[in-house]
């Protein structure tokens, strides 16, 4: 599904579709840099001078309620935005803060989680930390 699809779709549930909606959704449909709020600002921006900071951090709600993006947080740290929505693991550099996908099959562990804790497991979540190669790089000097 492209912006538009999906912004339709919204409409259909009573969304408001609008041009701010429809860039920051194109972007984070196209990059796979999973940006901070600030970063899609920023882009967007350069479009659409007058979108404010507020109408960004609304519209990345929005598309996470309906399912349509992931917010990944990190405690104080700035969230990144995943166009992408489907559960899948990625890996983070502890340096510069860069985050890239690593595409496997999913861990098949809800179930045993969901044994030992009593919980209704809902999904997991992984992620692996270190140095990416251009932070390797700058190391080996
Ligand atoms: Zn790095
Ligand atoms: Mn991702």
């Amino acid at each position: 599904m492209d912006a538009i699809d999906i912004l339709r779709k919204l409409k259909d549930k009573g969304v408001r579709f609008t041009p701010q909606r429809q860039a920051i959704l194109e972007f984070l449909l196209a990059t796979e840099s999973h940006p901070t709020a600030e970063e899609i600002y920023q882009h967007v921006k350069a479009k659409f001078p007058g979108v404010s900071l507020g109408t960004i951090y609304n519209t990345l709600n929005m598309l996470k309620e309906h399912g349509h993006i992931l917010e990944l947080s990190y405690g104080d740290m700035s969230s990144r935005f995943d166009g992408n929505p489907d559960n899948h693991y990625h890996i983070v550099c502890s340096k510069c803060g860069r985050v890239v996908d690593f595409h496997r099959p999913l861990l098949e562990v809800d179930q045993e989680a969901e044994e030992i804790s009593g919980f209704r497991i809902i999904g997991h979540r992984m992620e692996f930390y270190g140095l990416c190669p251009e932070c390797r790089q700058g190391e080996m000097n």
